[in-house]
């Protein structure tokens, strides 16, 4: 089988750590890592691709990104817009015990804005490409 070769990167938590650690030194070295963050695959969720969340007793920040993400065939472009998208959350006080920025994570799409001033608008493009074919993908198998 072609599985060996294709999985030369194995997509586990480490390589998480490691891409999260990558984007946060790359486009957030002013956001200083006030509180404990951890990043871990979750279930295989279709729709909630990523999300964050601060355990309020530990103050630890937890990202999780669904395992669907594990699919090699899943440009990585759009694994690491995703924990782009997180960590616009913690650096906007959603999650994370940083000051709150807005009211609302998504206020008139300040994450998108954010990511783009910080020099993700290509991974924003490379997300939104894979998007659209993905949710066609998931209508044709769900008959929608
Ligand atoms: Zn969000």
């Amino acid at each position: 089988m072609t599985s060996k070769s294709k999985t030369a990167i194995n997509r586990d938590d480490r390589w998480l750590l490691s891409r999260l650690d990558h984007i946060w030194d790359q486009y957030f070295p002013n956001i200083l890592q006030t509180n404990k963050v951890f990043i871990k695959f979750g279930r295989f969720a279709k729709y909630r691709l990523g999300s964050i969340r601060l355990d309020k007793k530990t103050k630890i920040s937890f990202i999780t990104i669904t395992s669907m993400f594990k699919d090699p065939n899943i440009p990585p472009e759009v694994v690491d817009h995703t924990i782009g998208h997180e960590l616009v959350h913690y650096a906007h006080g959603f999650s994370s015990v940083h000051p709150r920025l807005h009211k609302y994570p998504h206020a008139g799409g300040v994450v998108k804005k954010e990511m783009a001033e910080r020099g993700m608008g290509y991974l924003y493009e490379s997300y939104k490409k894979w998007i659209k074919s993905y949710r066609q993908t998931v209508r044709i198998t769900h008959g929608w």
